[in-house]
């Protein structure tokens, strides 16, 4: 009828959740029929290989409202949910966790906050029990990096569970289609009037977390990527700095040979008041170009004998006069 007209488009994505559907679908369903919008179930199936998508199979079999999605392997998460937001027709998208860690209970809260106008609704946690104290806190940790290294603030503690408008999910699907990409990030910069629900994330009804460190690890770093210019900028400072360090080091290098040249001309000039010294200052020019060019200075020894001793003679009293000058 015609009050039905409006439609909820619920996108749930699945890896490996073959002991959390039934209960998931059960749950849900039994809300999803008390809102006063129609709805869609959607499941996006990320590459299980257990029996989720024979699962899923017979629940789009059997009833109408459910709609899957399949991947050929596992995409992760955002793609899953990407995938969903792109297939839903509804005038309301909800994405949410086949776990039930999301509680189906918000749904029709967010209808509410659609019925307001709202174009993009956040579900904040408030307390996440099944989540470790260490996943809490790297959590915490992981938004105020991210909000101090970028110029979107993101909500902290903003899950994967979100709802959008249809206006909203046509920006995603329009303009937000990076390979690497931070939906709930996304979400929020995307403007639309905002709001946030509070909830309370529910034990993992079965299964375990499909998030190993790993995953999150490299979600986090592709996050600081997409959303911070930081690492970019940090590459062009260090370029900077390295340019600006050879050229100081090319002005000292510089500079080194003038002063030695310097050096040099200044010998040059106390040689030419003694001319011996002088001599003996060229030979050994001499001699070590000789030695270089020429290998063992055995040639150049039998030729300039005779100056060899005078060098040596020379070299005696210099040092004589520097111990002790007698
Ligand atoms: N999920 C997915 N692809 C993945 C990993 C997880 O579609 O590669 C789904 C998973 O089935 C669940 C949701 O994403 O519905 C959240 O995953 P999970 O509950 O394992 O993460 P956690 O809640 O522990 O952070
Ligand atoms: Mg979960």
């Amino acid at each position: 009828g015609s009050i039905m007209e409006k439609k909820l488009s619920v996108v749930v994505s699945v890896y490996n959740e073959e002991q959390a559907l039934p209960m998931f679908y059960e749950t849900t369903k039994l809300i999803l029929e008390i809102l006063p919008w129609d709805y869609e179930l959607l499941f996006v199936n990320d590459g299980s290989r257990d029996d989720s998508l024979s699962i899923l199979r017979e629940y789009a079999a059997r009833d109408e409202k459910v709609k899957f999605v399949s991947f050929s392997r596992n995409f992760g998460h955002e793609a899953a949910m990407i995938a969903g937001i792109d297939y839903a027709d509804g005038d309301g998208i909800v994405c949410m966790d086949a776990d039930l860690q999301h509680p189906p209970e918000c749904l029709p809260e967010i209808v509410r906050k659609f019925e307001e106008g709202c174009g993009v609704i956040s579900m904040v946690r408030t307390k996440n029990k099944s989540a470790g104290l260490i996943k809490n806190i790297t959590s915490a940790g992981f938004y105020r990096v991210i909000n101090a290294l970028s110029d979107v603030k993101f909500e902290p503690n903003a899950s994967d569970f979100f709802a959008i408008s249809k206006e909203a999910a046509e920006v995603l699907r329009k303009n937000y289609r990076e390979k690497v990409r931070f939906l709930r990030g996304y979400v929020q910069s995307i403007g639309f009037q905002k709001t946030t629900i509070t909830y309370e994330a529910h034990d993992r009804v079965a299964g375990e977390s499909k998030y190993s460190i790993k995953k999150l690890l490299a979600f986090s770093l592709n996050t600081i990527m997409c959303f911070s210019n930081l690492p970019l900028k940090l590459g062009i400072y260090a370029g900077a700095f390295a340019g600006l360090l050879g050229v100081a080091v090319m002005i000292y290098t510089l500079s080194g040979c003038a002063q030695r040249l310097r050096y040099h001309r200044d010998l040059k000039l106390l040689y030419v008041c003694d001319p011996v010294s002088d001599r003996g200052h060229y030979r050994r020019v001499y001699r070590d170009s000789v030695q270089r060019a020429e290998g063992p200075a055995n040639l150049y020894r039998a030729r300039n004998t005779e100056c060899g001793e005078k060098i040596c003679v020379r070299e005696k009293k210099i040092r004589r006069s520097y111990s002790g000058g007698f």
